[in-house]
């Protein structure tokens, strides 16, 4: 197995009695573009500051390519961070600014020249070196920062929230060129940020934190579909989220059942093995079919026919353009949210607010969670 370029080693982190990071253990691979993701507070932050030498664990260690960063000061470790897009000098031309790091560090005037010109082609502004920052745009201004760093060559370059001073048009673009830019370079990339937008658009894997412990390390589509708890599923994408309890666990299938839920939820995967467990279960909206009620009932899973279908009414509705979100009222008092993508060229929702609906789902879509 190949080494980690970064480890996390039972990192803690304390501010006076407040514990900021919590025993946290993490692998970052080589030529990652790794996301910490969490709501404000979460630690993420800390971490990335720990990992860049600002900052000291209270406890474990960080290693980066095997060596233990514990005597290492800052300026010495192979990494580099790129603050949000105004940490350019406004007085220096871009060239200068991409420039000004291996000035400090002596680097001869050819090579310095060399690797400012590289640095600016792979962030696409090899026609700007002459300019002054405010003659450019918040995307370039973004993209200087990113060439200044990139051209000290880190192992490691940490970027922290990068887009977030950008409008969100422009955080758009630059999601896309930045992991570009990543694909291109093949330095390794953390990136610190609460957007979730943000990170399941360009990380490869992302490690979403919550009160200073990590809640799960995985790739983005495996954090939506496989969230391994309720802060997870929560916190990712839109659910549906229900409190009950396992009522039929066998290896093959299990079947839940919520106190606010009239009909069952049938799933097609055994949970504990321990009937009578309490879990949540949750149903993402775009899992959920919707059908008006004159159409007739939809059939149940084959192996329990009552389950995973229930009547509704919808009691309100968004239209988003391309999709529309409804608010539908289910028996028993539950509120599904339920997503429709607009795919035929419509002018109003095609099933009103008011409008009597049939909602169901398949054995697979719900994900249940121990409580
Ligand atoms: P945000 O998205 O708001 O920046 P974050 O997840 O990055 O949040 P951190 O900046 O890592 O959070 O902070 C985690 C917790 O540690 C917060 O409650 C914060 O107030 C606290 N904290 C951070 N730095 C210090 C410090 N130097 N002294 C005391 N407490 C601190």
């Amino acid at each position: 197995m190949t080494q980690p370029l970064i480890q996390f080693e039972n990192v803690t982190k304390r501010f006076g009695s407040f514990i900021a990071v919590d025993d946290v253990s993490l692998d970052i691979q080589r030529g990652e573009f790794f996301s910490l993701l969490g709501p404000s507070g979460c630690g993420k932050t800390t971490l990335l500051r720990m990992l860049a030498g600002l900052e000291m664990p209270s406890e474990g260690r960080i290693l980066i390519d095997g060596v233990d960063m514990s005597a290492t000061p800052p300026n010495r470790r192979p990494v580099n961070m790129v603050f949000q897009s105004y940490a350019v000098f406004p007085h220096l031309t871009v060239a200068d600014n991409v420039a000004y790091g291996l000035k400090i560090d002596r680097v001869a005037k050819d090579e310095r020249e060399a690797r400012v010109a590289e640095a600016l082609r792979l962030v696409k502004l090899d026609e700007f070196g002459h300019r002054k920052p405010d003659q450019l745009s918040g995307g370039q201004r973004q993209r200087v920062a990113l060439a200044r760093a990139l051209v000290k060559k880190p192992k490691v370059l940490l970027l922290d929230e990068p887009l977030s001073a950008l409008d969100a048009k422009l955080r758009d673009a630059m999601r896309a060129e930045l992991a570009q830019i990543q694909h291109d370079v093949g330095v390794t990339f953390v990136m610190v940020t609460h957007d979730q937008d943000e990170a399941l658009a360009m990380a490869s894997r992302c490690a979403l934190m919550n009160r200073g412990r990590l809640q799960q390390v995985a790739a983005p589509g495996d954090l939506y579909e496989y969230p391994a708890n309720r802060f997870v599923a929560d916190f990712i994408g839109t659910i549906n989220m229900f409190e009950g309890r396992l009522s039929v666990d066998e290896p093959d299938h299990a079947a839940v059942t919520a106190p606010e839920l009239p009909a069952p939820i049938y799933v097609s995967h055994g949970v504990t093995g321990a009937p009578d467990t309490p879990v949540w279960v949750g149903i993402r909206p775009e899992k959920i079919a919707m059908t008006p009620a004159h159409e007739g009932r939809p059939a149940g899973p084959a192996a329990c026919p009552d389950a995973n279908v229930l009547a509704g009414t919808i009691v309100r509705s968004a239209y988003l353009g391309s999709e529309t979100l409804y608010d539908v009222e289910a028996e028993g008092g539950a509120t599904f949210k339920v997503v429709r993508t607009n795919g035929e060229r419509t002018l109003a929702p095609s099933l009103p607010v008011g409008e009597a609906v049939w909602l169901s789902w398949t054995p697979t879509a719900p994900v249940v969670l121990l409580g």
